[in-house]
């Protein structure tokens, strides 16, 4: 049986990242939001398809130009109403917001950058709606670069699947074992393996079709040995 924190638990994520590089193509996503506009992108994309939160946040910063302003509005939920779940979303964003304002007035969020990971996330998760995908996609996918990786839908399905994490895992269980794994690896390393996974779940290993014939990964994936080489696994 697979034991997460092995040695090869390494070797499994740097041939599961080159097998993705081979098929996509190596990834270098941009990290030019500051924290706090990071934060709230990421407070409404959850579930979403990237153009639709996108979108919504465009919004957002456009008829609140100042993060306080935003933090005050009445409207919020009308102004992503095309994201999921925007009545909880909004009703947390106002609420995170609000929390900042008391502790960082001026919402700069840049001396997480002075507290380390562990620190910086618990900072983070103390927000209202703010769990490990959020805090950790504040931290990495912003000009913090800070190393934590970015366990959203896609990459749980995933890594549940290939066997890397059991069936059941949380996101912060697929966090840790994934930090764990590749201790050494930039900010930049893991935001390209959340980009290739990412891919993979979009289109390949997706959650009501998984086209495994196709996939750059059956080769290690424990869905496939488990069901012993059908064309598909189950919907999850
Ligand atoms: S082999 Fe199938 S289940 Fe495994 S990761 Fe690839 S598409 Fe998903």
């Amino acid at each position: 049986m697979q034991m997460a924190f092995s040695f090869w638990a390494t070797e499994d994520m740097e041939w599961l990242r080159d097998r993705l590089r081979r098929r996509f193509g190596r990834a270098e996503p941009s990290c030019a939001r500051a924290p706090i506009g990071q934060l709230v992108k990421s407070l409404i994309s959850g579930r979403t398809r990237d153009e639709v939160s996108l979108g919504a946040y465009r919004r957002l910063i456009d008829v609140y130009p100042r993060w306080s302003d935003m933090a005050a509005a009445a409207d919020l939920e009308r102004l992503i109403g095309d994201v999921t779940f925007p009545d909880v979303k909004a009703h947390h964003l106002g609420k995170a917001l609000a929390a900042i304002a008391i502790h960082r007035p001026d919402f700069d969020l840049t001396f997480l950058g002075n507290l380390g990971v562990p620190r910086a996330l618990g900072w983070l998760e103390r927000l209202p709606g703010v769990g490990r995908k959020v805090s950790a996609s504040t931290l990495n996918f912003s000009t913090l670069r800070m190393p934590a990786f970015v366990v959203d839908t896609h990459i749980l399905r995933i890594l549940c699947r290939f066997g890397f994490v059991r069936s059941n895992a949380d996101t912060r269980t697929a966090y840790d074992l994934t930090m764990a794994a590749v201790p050494g690896w930039s900010a930049g390393d893991l935001a390209e393996l959340h980009v290739l996974m990412k891919r993979l779940g979009q289109t390949i290993c997706r959650a009501d079709h998984a086209d495994c014939r196709s996939c750059p990964i059956s080769r290690r994936c424990r869905a496939l040995a488990d069901f012993r080489g059908p064309a598909t696994v189950p919907a999850g």
